[in-house]
């Protein structure tokens, strides 16, 4: 095949993945780790992701969090670093472009970063994996941001309660914890109801985030996938565009305003 051959394929997913956008009126978008790579914050699977860094049955295992976080905190130390850094790019961007043409319903999110809320997202943003904006006191409750915790561990190896000097844990949910019921159960009703359900970055290999896509093709919705590389559910979508994120959003969603 020649490159004018595939990228003449690319364009013609590009369009096909437009027209959907543009006729579709209950739209879920459903982002994965792949939406910040561009943003500086390392994806898990990737060659060079964090999980060669950090095995996540170690370092992000709930049961040995309550045993020994120091593991965890070790990781959270890195993470937390990235994050702070990190600006929404023009994938995040563009999702905020799309809810201004009020057919965006709602955000489902596997990442911990708040970058959509930080690039200017105003729909529901289910966050199925929790988040490191803030962090909670396991026995008083108190809650931390994630600026007060950041300051804390510059002093404390583990961070504890200020309050009452139990642990405190950054609201991400490790393995083995129970998923958010409200993230979970705000998720399973858009993905419902949805005509349009988009997947940007996700390798779809976490249970059970990567059931909604087919649940939402299941009950009707159309299914696009924007990912650097091939997932499961490929032959599935009605178009899959492999790429960047932050270079492919914007071709699908800026400058596409309804008449
Ligand atoms: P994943 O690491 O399993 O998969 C990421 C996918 O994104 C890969 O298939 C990769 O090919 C693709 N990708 C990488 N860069 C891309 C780009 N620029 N454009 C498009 N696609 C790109 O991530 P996942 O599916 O989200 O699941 C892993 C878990 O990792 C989640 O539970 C999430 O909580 C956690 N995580 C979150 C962050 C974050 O908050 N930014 C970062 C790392 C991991
Ligand atoms: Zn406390």
């Amino acid at each position: 095949m020649t490159i004018n051959n595939s990228k003449d394929k690319e364009q013609n997913r590009i369009e096909k993945a437009r027209e959907i956008i543009k006729n579709s009126k209950k739209i879920v978008v459903f982002t994965g780790a792949g939406i910040s790579t561009e943003s500086g914050i390392p994806d898990f699977r990737s060659p060079g992701g964090l999980w060669t860094r950090f095995n996540p049955e170690i370092y992000a295992n709930y049961d040995i969090f309550l045993q020994d976080p120091s593991k965890y905190w070790e990781m959270e130390r890195v993470i937390s670093k990235m994050i702070q850094s990190a600006k929404p790019n023009p994938a995040h961007k563009s999702i905020v472009t799309l809810e201004k043409t009020g057919t965006l319903l709602a955000i489902i999110t596997q990442n911990i970063d708040f970058l959509h809320q930080r690039a200017g997202s105003s729909v529901p943003i289910y966050e199925l994996h929790g988040t490191t904006l803030h962090g909670t006191c396991k026995q008083c409750h108190t809650i931390y941001s994630h600026d007060e915790l950041l300051k804390k561990m510059e002093t404390e190896e583990i961070p504890h309660c200020s309050n009452c000097s139990a642990l405190i844990k950054p609201d991400v949910i490790l393995f083995n914890e129970e998923m958010p019921v409200d993230a979970i159960t705000g998720a399973s009703t858009v993905v419902e109801i949805c005509d349009c359900f988009i997947v940007i970055g996700s390798s779809l290999s976490v249970l059970p985030a990567n059931l909604f896509p087919s649940r939402a093709k299941h009950f009707g919705a159309k299914l696009i996938i924007v990912n650097l590389e091939p997932t499961f559910l490929d032959l599935e979508a009605d178009v899959c565009i492999h790429g960047k994120a932050g270079e492919l959003l914007p071709k699908l969603i800026n400058n596409n305003e309804r008449s």
